[in-house]
């Protein structure tokens, strides 16, 4: 891939859009070689970052940099795991910080279109205040984008319930390479009209094309909640109690499972009495109109399997607690070694026990320390293994517990990513987990929307 150089990529652009949207100079630029991916740098700075104000912005730049060949990479909040933002071939980089409206909030409808911009807080904010409710939440929620979100096809604590965000997708309005725009999807709750291309960009990462504006789709904001945290002596009756719950047919908003490990960092960095000698915890929560009977039948499974030290939170401000302590849990394993290594895999939910002991086997063999989350009503474990990157004994041994994690996974019907998408970091693993027509048109499709590689280059899949 050629680039320009950076003055005059810079330059160039700032005679197309205004000044005070271009950035280019080295203190400026040195931010956006990283994403919230650990210890990933990129190999090449990007040239010039520009903040688009509008989607005759983003199609300039687009038509500026399709013309000279120029890379582009989207950046929202920069908080994805899997080096979605780096720029190791330089070119722009395209800031959504600007483009945060939220409009048409429809309650008749249920629908809001937002700018790709918005973070999925403040979206949840705006439709709570009208009683509706937009359940899609990372556990960054707090800062993560529409943008980013529809790029990495992003789920969260209540994916269990309430599914991802491809889910709440009725219509986006995407910028292609070329800077054309394609709208997609409608205003309606139904849709046979042809192809459905607006979920083909859902989990696209960037490479297919910019998104810029998204119909969401709304429901109603549930009457109350109640959250539900258990500890385990075992890990097995931890996960075992799960599949009861779900057997029972019982549908929590969320089923959430912490390791003793991540009991214990949690601890540590945010003291909130944790149980940190018991091996596992599970946080349930449950909403809607039956919260009693929803309770005794759930703590009636866990009883079966042996919980412990059982909690009950009603109250908005015991709910807030115990989340706490969950969505703590990466900042807290980044305090135990310079890096983390947040997994994502994903099994279905019949075999998580194995999933959950086999990832423990694995990082006990290579001598890796591994603290355990996870969305595990969905069957989606995210192991943090926690190490120095610079120790070369370390990171060796890293590399090789990755790649038998995720042939584990594979082996118990599982993909190596539910949510965060392949980015640069997983790229060299699609090979072995994907069907080989599937990845060849995956490729034919990149090859029709970016037939000169400026979206994203290197990321989803790399050339072998
Ligand atoms: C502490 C922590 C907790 C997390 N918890 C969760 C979780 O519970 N569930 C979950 O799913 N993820 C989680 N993540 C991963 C990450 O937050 C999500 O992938 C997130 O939604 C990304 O949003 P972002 O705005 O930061 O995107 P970015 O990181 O800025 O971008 C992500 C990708 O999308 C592309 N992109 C961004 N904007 C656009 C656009 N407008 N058009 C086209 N492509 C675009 C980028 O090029 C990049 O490839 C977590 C991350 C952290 C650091």
């Amino acid at each position: 891939m050629l680039t320009k150089n950076s003055n005059s990529i810079a330059e160039g652009l700032k005679r197309l859009i205004s000044d005070e949207q271009v950035l280019s100079s080295k203190e400026e630029i040195t931010v956006y070689e990283q994403d919230a991916t650990n210890s990933k740098i990129s190999k090449k700075s990007p040239d010039a970052i520009v903040f688009p104000k509008t989607i005759v912005d983003v199609q300039t730049v687009l038509r500026y940099a399709s013309k000279r060949n120029i890379p582009v990479v989207c950046r929202g909040a920069g908080t994805n795991l899997v080096g979605g933002c780096l720029t190791d071939f330089g070119g722009i980089v395209l800031n959504f910080s600007k483009m945060t409206r939220i409009y048409n909030l429809n309650e008749t409808d249920m629908t809001v279109k937002v700018e790709a911009g918005v973070v999925l807080g403040d979206l949840l904010k705006e439709t709570e205040k009208v009683g509706l409710f937009f359940p899609v939440d990372p556990s960054n929620m707090a800062v993560s984008t529409i943008g980013g979100a529809i790029a990495q096809s992003s789920g969260g604590a209540k994916t269990f319930k309430y599914g991802t965000i491809k889910d709440y997708i009725l219509g986006l309005k995407v910028v292609t390479a070329d800077g054309e725009i394609i709208n997609t999807g409608s205003d309606t709750m139904k849709n046979s009209t042809g192809y459905h291309l607006e979920q083909l960009f859902v989990g696209s990462e960037g490479t297919l094309g910019v998104v810029v504006e998204a119909t969401l789709k709304l429901i109603p904001k549930p009457q109350a909640r109640r959250v539900i945290m258990a500890y385990f002596d075992y890990v097995s009756d931890a996960v075992n109690s799960v599949n009861e719950i779900i057997k029972a047919k019982l549908v929590p908003s969320a089923i959430e499972f912490m390791d003793k490990n991540s009991l214990i960092s949690v601890e540590n960095y945010n003291p909130n009495g944790l149980l940190t000698d018991k091996e596992a915890a599970l946080i349930i929560e449950t909403d809607g109109s039956d919260l009693d009977l929803q309770e005794e039948k759930i703590v009636s499974c866990l009883n079966s399997l042996n919980a412990v030290g059982i909690k009950i939170a009603k109250t908005e401000d015991e709910i807030e607690n115990i989340w706490k302590s969950r969505r703590a849990s990466f900042a807290a394993a980044a305090k135990i070694a310079p890096d983390v290594m947040t997994e994502d895999v994903i099994v279905p939910r019949s075999k998580l026990p194995d999933l959950v002991l086999g990832v423990r086997e694995i990082c006990e063999k290579y001598n890796l320390k591994v603290c355990m989350i996870g969305h595990v009503g969905d069957g989606n474990l995210h192991p943090q293994i926690v190490l120095n990157m610079e120790d070369d004994v370390q990171f060796k041994n890293y590399m090789s517990a990755k790649g038998e994690i995720y042939k584990l996974t594979n082996s118990l019907g599982g993909i190596l990513s539910a949510e965060h998408g392949i980015g640069s970091d997983k790229s060299a693993y699609m090979y072995d987990v994907i069907d080989k027509n599937l990845l060849l048109y995956m490729k034919k499709m990149k090859n029709m929307f970016d037939p000169n590689n400026i979206l994203n280059p290197g990321k989803v899949f790399i050339d072998k």
